[in-house]
């Protein structure tokens, strides 16, 4: 039988399928609306489209296992050596990476309360103890979390924007907190929702490398990219941790379509842009809503908002029964809240529509 670390996790629960929701309710697939995985409503880029339909007619090789193409193109977007990056099937992958090469048993990792539900998978999976610091307005408490790290401590995971609060830490306190941490403890800055911050907060943390040799920033296709269902993220930093996390990685772990959809998607950048404005409209159509509404909820710098439901449970059944699918949030300690991921305009309006009718 399972040994008591595996027995303590609680296993990632998933948003549920579109196909899912209609078998259960007896609905029909097209009027269901999706807002439960933080998935962009755009869809894909059309050349990282074309060039996934490409990948998909060749015959199915292993895919390039060093992933050559897509680090050119990383590096040449950061600006940094081939060397300094390390593909993932999604940036889970990478966060397991980091997880499997630097914690296990007699270590631990620190994060938030209200972080990333991999953060403690991750850690627990490896054997390793999670150290769980209690939030500051649902964010990340830098203080505390520096205070926290001990001697073991191998691991700090961050996530800036984090989910599910959509909380976001400026450059300039973040870097402080970066630069206090001992130099054996990795800090991992998971920027999965970075490309949906304005202007005025974006930061470049891949410059950030140079001067702090314990950071790797993990990015993803999955979010602002649109290829969440393909499975492509990376993590940046410098070649000595890159080496240790190609010691754990999977040979294959990217698909040849999923990295030749990485590279025409990254190319589009315009698309990217586009999906941020989008995301950017959303958020105002919703807090609006919110604020009018009176309903409670947490400013968001991602492409989702959690939002206090009062009884999370019931409120997501009366949603699910109208067909719309948002993200209870229950499993990271907040069941008076769900999670609503931005969609498009008419997505969101449905949204607000059958909120009214839930809450009434
Ligand atoms: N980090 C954060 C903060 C996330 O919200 C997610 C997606 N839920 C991920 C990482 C992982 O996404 P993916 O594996 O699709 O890159």
């Amino acid at each position: 039988s399972a040994a008591a670390h595996i027995r303590s996790i609680s296993p990632y629960q998933p948003g549920k399928p579109i196909s899912e929701l209609a078998r259960e309710m007896g609905l029909e697939e097209a009027g269901i609306v999706k807002l439960a995985s933080n998935e962009n409503p755009l869809g894909m880029s059309e050349r990282a489209k074309a060039a996934a339909l490409a990948a998909i007619t060749e015959v199915p090789r292993y895919p390039d296992g060093n992933g050559f193409e897509l680090k050119q193109a990383v590096s040449r977007h950061h600006d940094l050596g081939m060397n300094q990056i390390v593909l993932g099937n999604g940036s889970n992958d990478v966060l397991e990476m980091v997880a499997r090469a630097l914690l296990g048993p007699g270590r631990s990792a620190v994060y938030s309360k209200h972080a990333f539900a991999v953060y403690p998978l991750a850690t627990l999976a490896a054997g390793a103890t999670g150290i769980e610091v209690p939030a500051r307005d649902f964010g990340c408490d830098l203080d505390a979390m520096r205070a926290a790290i001990r001697d073991d401590t191998r691991v700090v995971f961050i996530a800036n924007p984090n989910n599910p609060t959509g909380t976001f830490i400026e450059a300039g306190p973040l870097e402080r907190f970066i630069a206090s941490v001992p130099q054996d403890v990795l800090v991992v800055l998971d920027e999965a929702y970075s490309e949906y911050l304005p202007a005025a907060l974006a930061y470049d943390s891949a410059r950030w490398l140079a001067r702090y040799p314990n950071l790797l920033v993990s990015r993803t296709f999955s979010k602002a990219y649109g290829l969440a269902g393909l499975r492509v993220g990376y993590g940046i930093g410098q070649p000595d941790v890159i080496d240790l996390l190609n010691r754990v990685r999977q040979p294959f772990n990217v698909t040849n379509v999923g990295l030749a959809a990485a590279v025409a998607a990254l190319a589009d950048q315009d698309f990217v842009r586009r999906s941020a404005e989008l995301n950017a409209a959303g958020l105002k159509q919703l807090s609006a809503f919110f604020d009018g509404a009176g309903i409670g909820y947490i400013r968001s710098y991602a492409n989702f908002i959690a939002f206090r439901a009062g009884d999370g449970a019931g409120v997501n059944q009366r949603l699910l029964q109208q067909g719309v699918i948002v993200r209870p949030i229950a499993g990271y300690a907040m069941p008076e809240w769900l999670r609503v991921s931005v969609g498009l305009e008419s997505e969101n309006a449905r949204f607000i529509d059958a909120l009214q009718k839930a809450l009434a």
